[in-house]
């Protein structure tokens, strides 16, 4: 689960400077199994410093806690991300590399609910 996007020509050009990158990708991660289709938009914010800007569509498998049925859930999400070449940070430059599949795994873990369902009148297993 990752992939690695060079920013070279990112970090040389002026700031403001923005790239979009697309992205295609299947996540299967311990509970996660996703479809990700959208893009990035990547922006030279500060030396060392980009800003990515994911739109994308998450499309996962989910099992229903209550009847223990799969089901997909499709979903449009927004969020942003910095990274820098500070190793303390989340999200790193390496290289001239980020990887922009772990903010998107991260993101799809957060809004996991505590407790699946299929819907909310799911009636459960069925005796
Ligand atoms: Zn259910």
């Amino acid at each position: 689960m990752n992939e690695k996007i060079n920013i070279s020509r990112l970090l040389s050009s002026e700031i403001g400077y923005s790239e979009k990158l697309k992205i295609d990708k299947n996540i299967h991660e311990s509970d996660i199994d996703a479809k990700v289709t959208g893009d990035v938009k990547v922006t030279n914010i500060q030396v060392d410093e980009v800003l990515a800007e994911f739109n994308i569509k998450i499309s996962q498998i989910l099992v229903c806690d209550r009847c223990l049925n799969e089901f997909e859930q499709k979903e449009d999400t927004n969020f942003s991300e910095v990274y820098s070449k500070n190793l303390e940070d989340d999200y790193q430059i390496i290289n001239n590399e980020i990887e922009i599949i772990k903010p998107v795994y991260d993101e799809i873990v957060s809004k996991l609910p505590i407790k699946v369902l299929c819907n909310e009148n799911c009636p459960g297993i069925k005796k």
